[in-house]
């Protein structure tokens, strides 16, 4: 029987399965499809990005250098001060150069500041080596179809064979199985739009303007890539999605919005989408917990998804392999979703906000100008950085630093507080370096360094969560009590 069954090997379930693995658990990860690569994850098509906080995350397990190199992009610098890079608000493209990086709070510089252009396959194929090197298996080809749970186990049903084990988590995307056979409830709203992506061999590509595309229909995006693009069609989400796609139909609607009369000579690969914005009620059900698509849903723009998915794994991994170990404090699971859920609602709230203002009617695009007017601020391109970025993290634990996304403190010898989080331990940091924490950490499972930092930020030791959330910093609360609530 293994500690845990994972449902999904897309980005957030592998992301999990190193979490888990490395803490100790054992690991299998079920997945659907038997083949891991296809042209849906590798560039074009397969492009995503990554943010700031997601890179962050990579960097705190050792994988920031290798998924750069399997993405193709240029080594880190050791202590980015900017961003190079923010994308878009509602196809308003943003500049780096305006973000003020002062108004963020709890920011030091660190080789993880900038987001990552990057495809599906190349962070799979990261988080897949990374999780069977600390010992997870992962079986492709492998369906999960049913569950039967009591209040110890929990019976992963894959066509006729059963899989057992402690726990279950699904990771398997927006249509997630687990999330039906568990009984979550799934709310929010439904679609206005359709989108479509696409790679095409287009007749006549000078017809169409590149980037981002606002028209009294809706919205395209020409992508670098000849022949990739975007639609979005204010259809109040009608398309019947059940149906194949034909070239017919995408260049009508192509033709429409764009308002050309471009032509599709063959369709390579589209599909379709939807603004549907939703999100489970709970995070939790017994032995089954959801993470990724699987518990929230929204429409690809700004590029969130996956970031939040990230997220939800960071938090939840050494968790749960604290509770399958049996040290976890009481209620320290509950915590995974009193502080997820509010995130994930922040993102549906941020991607309705976006499909508002692009509706393509009088009333949204005054507000859509108005709102370029604020976007091109220093307050207002440092706000949307702010917000998507994932660096300002917070969750409600505490005053000032207590909750934050920790700053990656750097030590007088040079170790910084992300490489220490790299074994997936909380870590307490003396600058005192009295050692006067020592005796307290030492009867908990987290690293302890009395070193003085090259800036403390005012604060004389920080307690922070595997997951590189502060827990504690001196002058707020015991660290005996934030090492036992935690740890
Ligand atoms: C066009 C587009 C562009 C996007 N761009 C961005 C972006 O730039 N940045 C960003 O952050 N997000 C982006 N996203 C969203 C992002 O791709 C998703 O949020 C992310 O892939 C979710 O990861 P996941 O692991 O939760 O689910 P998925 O990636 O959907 O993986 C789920 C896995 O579960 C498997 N599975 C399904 N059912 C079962 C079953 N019954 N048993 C076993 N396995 C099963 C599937 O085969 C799949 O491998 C974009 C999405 C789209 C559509």
């Amino acid at each position: 029987m293994h500690d845990v069954v994972i449902a999904g090997a897309g980005p957030v379930g592998l992301f999990l399965a190193g979490e888990l693995a490395l803490a100790g658990s054992s690991v299998l990860v079920l997945e659907k499809e038997a083949d891991p690569h296809s042209a849906w994850r590798t560039m074009p098509l397969g492009m995503r990005g990554l943010s700031g906080g997601s890179a962050e995350a990579f960097y705190r397990r050792g994988m920031l250098v290798p998924l750069l190199a399997e993405s193709g992009m240029p080594p880190a610098e050791d202590e980015q001060v900017r961003p190079r890079w923010i994308g878009h608000f509602a196809g308003t493209s943003l500049d780096p150069a305006d973000v003020d990086l002062s108004a963020l709070p709890y920011r030091l510089p660190s080789p993880a500041l900038d987001g990552i252009m990057t495809s599906l396959d190349a962070v799979e194929t990261v988080l897949a080596e990374r999780a069977v090197k600390l010992g997870a298996e992962i079986r492709r080809g492998v369906a999960v179809s049913g569950l039967v749970q009591d209040d110890e186990h929990v019976v992963v049903q894959a066509g006729a064979d059963e899989y057992p084990a402690r726990w279950l988590v699904g990771c398997d995307g927006g249509r997630s199985t687990v999330r039906r056979l568990a009984g979550f409830s799934f709310a929010g709203t439904e679609p206005q739009l359709t989108g479509y992506v696409a790679l095409a061999t287009i007749a006549d590509p000078e017809k169409l303007s590149p980037g981002f595309n606002l028209t009294p229909d809706g919205m395209y995006v020409s992508m670098p890539t000849p022949g990739h693009f975007g639609v979005m069609d204010f259809d109040g989400g009608t398309y019947d999605r059940s149906q194949p796609l034909t070239r017919e139909h995408l260049q009508a609607v192509l033709r429409r919005v764009s308002g050309t009369d471009v032509t599709l000579d063959e369709v390579q690969l589209a599909s379709s989408f939807t603004d549907r914005a939703k999100q489970t009620t709970e995070y939790r059900r017994g032995r089954v917990l959801l993470a990724g698509d699987a518990a929230h849903i929204h429409s690809p723009l700004g590029g969130q998804g996956l970031n939040l998915g990230i997220g939800d794994a960071m938090n939840l991994g050494w968790k749960l392999a604290a509770t399958v170990r049996g040290h976890a404090p009481d209620g320290l699971l509950d915590t995974y979703a009193t502080e997820r859920h509010p995130v994930g609602a922040k993102v549906l709230g941020w991607s309705r906000a976006q499909v508002a203002i692009m509706r393509p009617d009088p009333h949204s695009r005054a507000i859509q100008a108005v709102t370029r007017d604020l976007l091109a601020t220093r307050d207002g391109t440092t706000y949307v950085f702010a917000r998507t970025s994932g660096l300002s993290l917070r969750y409600d634990l505490g005053d000032e630093l207590v909750g934050h996304n920790a700053p990656d403190f750097r030590l007088a010898d040079g170790t910084r507080l992300g490489e220490l989080l790299q074994d997936g331990q909380g870590v307490a940091l003396d600058f005192t370096a009295d050692d006067r924490l020592r005796d307290a950490a030492a009867r908990y499972r987290v690293q302890y360094k009395a070193i003085p930092a090259r800036d403390d930020l005012g604060y004389d030791a920080v307690l922070v969560r595997p997951d590189g959330i502060v827990a504690w910093a001196s002058g707020h609360g015991s660290f005996e009590d934030a090492l036992s609530r935690w740890f």
